[in-house]
């Protein structure tokens, strides 16, 4: 494969991927907990990941700004936009993941179901960054499902203690 994902485009799909699947997660299994209606928790659900993965993209533009305008030495190459564009979907798609449970099963099913596929998913990315990066993918994948795991967790256990 002659194509090479520049860096700054890599952490971007990455940091969208893993912040998504996360937040996401939290996010409408925490709405769920306090609201019985399923329309509203999807409905609920896709405002947060859409205004989420907006702030994220527009987070991404001008943090990179600002490291594209410390290096002087000219270094990245990387477009702002691009990488902006790629975090907006990186964090939309994967924020899908754990939504879509709730449009397939009823809300006490689609809890753990949306849970699970969250996990894998992390899994899954974690195994396929080892095999980006060439490292082993193995343990890559379970590093980023234990550092997803606990921050899914987390979040869980403040959505359902606040109840939101
Ligand atoms: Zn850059």
């Amino acid at each position: 494969m002659n194509f090479k994902l520049h860096e700054d485009y890599f952490r971007s799909i990455m940091f969208g991927v893993q912040d998504g699947l996360v937040s996401t997660t939290g996010v409408v299994v925490g709405i769920s907990a306090g609201v019985s209606n399923p329309a509203i928790i999807i409905l609920a659900s896709f405002v947060a990941v859409s205004v989420e993965a907006s702030s994220m993209a527009a987070g991404e533009y001008s943090a990179e700004k600002a490291v594209h305008q410390l290096d002087k030495k000219h270094k990245h190459k990387d477009s702002l936009v691009i990488g902006a564009i790629l975090m907006f979907f990186s964090y939309l798609l994967a924020g899908l993941i754990p939504i879509l449970p709730f449009l397939l099963f009823p809300i006490d099913n689609a809890r753990p179901v949306s849970i699970v596929a969250a996990l894998v998913s992390l899994f899954i990315v974690g195994y396929l960054k080892g095999k980006i990066v060439k490292d082993q993918a193995f343990r890559s994948a379970t590093e980023m499902l234990i550092i997803g795991g606990v921050a899914t967790a987390v979040g869980l256990i403040v959505g359902n203690f606040l109840k939101v």
